[in-house]
């Protein structure tokens, strides 16, 4: 019984990632230790590290100019450490609003600094992206690349005239990013890039000038870049699962990837906006290839439908509480087959099947 889980994270992992990990569960490269006991300080798990890094740099084209750092506090932490770190020139930071993120965001910033919305999709329901360019003074402009519950994305990074950080969470590694367009990239990996536990966080280097010596030091991303993400124990088993799930991306091909996205993403917008029975209302341009949110608009025939796709082994399509109806999340490990048999069953329900 194969089962298909579209959930939005923790989410579906690479079979082949599972398969390595659980054979090398009790004895990583015949040191006669298991991961999950080996020391932070060890040359064999700075080995690990360093592969996860250099994967990482690989696949994203990232620049000598920038430092990789793996931390722990999910994508949320990254919303206080940001403004504690970077908001210490002018005090002000700018965002787009483009949904239920980028509000959390707005709110942690907003107790370090003066925050100032430059476009929102709010009064629309989130359902598009504000168009820049933006004009910007402040220290950095914030922006949601992937709109996880709203289903919408960036396509192209927005021009401004002030460092650009992103929160790239639902979306890193599946299809190609202009890293230079960027000064901060930050996403926690139960997405794209493993289990919970680890956030990656991008940063151009002379960002790190601007951090304080008044916040604490597990907050600072100077004292980060200077350990080399072993300042104190990081999370190393999600560290060396994230290395795992980045060699199969190279492994794979992000082309490969990228291009698979794609048309699992318009086999299923095809089926949603070809059906009499679920609409998703997303401005097509700015469409999600990773989360889909669709609904029957009625939220009775929501419940019977995902009862329905459970009953055939389709799990966490449930859309996220605050939204309802369905969200099928395609990250980069869902098969195929997957979004086929989604398809498959809508359609039987459209033909009346319960
Ligand atoms: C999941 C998600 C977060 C929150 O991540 P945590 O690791 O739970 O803190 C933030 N931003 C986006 C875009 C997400 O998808």
């Amino acid at each position: 019984m194969t089962v298909y889980n579209f959930s939005a994270g923790p989410a579906v992992l690479p079979a082949p990632v599972l398969l390595k990990a659980q054979s090398e569960l009790l004895n990583y490269e015949n040191s006669g230790q298991s991961v999950l006991e080996m020391s932070h300080r060890s040359p064999i798990f700075e080995s690990i590290r360093d592969a996860a890094e250099q994967s990482l740099r690989r696949l994203m084209s990232i620049p000598d100019t920038y430092s990789v750092l793996f931390i722990q506090g999910g994508a949320t932490l990254q919303f206080s450490m940001l403004p504690q770190n970077l908001a210490t020139r002018t005090g002000r930071i700018d965002f787009i609003d483009t949904g239920d993120w980028s509000t959390k965001a707005i709110a942690d910033a907003k107790q370090y600094a003066t925050v100032q919305v430059l476009a929102s999709s709010a009064n629309d329901g989130y359902r598009f992206i504000p168009d820049g360019p933006f004009t910007s003074s402040s220290d950095y402009l914030h922006i949601t690349w992937n709109n996880t519950l709203e289903g919408t994305t960036y396509q192209t990074p927005p021009k401004v005239d002030v460092p650009l950080v992103a929160d790239v969470s639902s979306s890193i590694l599946s299809e190609p990013i202009p890293i230079e367009a960027f000064d901060v990239l930050y996403a926690g990996a139960q997405k794209n890039l493993g289990v919970a536990g680890l956030t990656v966080v991008i940063i151009k280097n002379d960002l790190l000038d601007r951090v304080p010596d008044t916040i604490g030091a597990y907050l600072r991303y100077d004292i980060h870049a200077k350990q080399r993400s072993l300042y104190n124990t990081p999370p190393t088993f999600s560290l060396y699962m994230t290395k795992l799930v980045l060699e199969w991306i190279e492994e794979t091909g992000l082309e490969t990837i990228t291009a698979r996205n794609a048309s699992q993403a318009q086999l299923l917008y095809e089926a949603i906006d070809q059906s009499t029975v679920f609409h998703n209302h997303v401005a097509v341009k700015d469409r999600s290839r990773m989360n889909l949110p669709f609904s029957t608009g009625s939220e009775t025939e929501d419940a019977t439908f995902l009862a329905f796709a459970e009953r055939h082994n389709l799990i966490n399509l449930a859309g996220h509480r605050s939204i309802g109806g369905m969200r099928a999340s395609l990250y980069n490990a869902m098969p195929t087959e997957g979004v086929e048999a989604l398809i498959h069953i809508m359609h039987r329900f459209e033909q009346g099947e319960r």
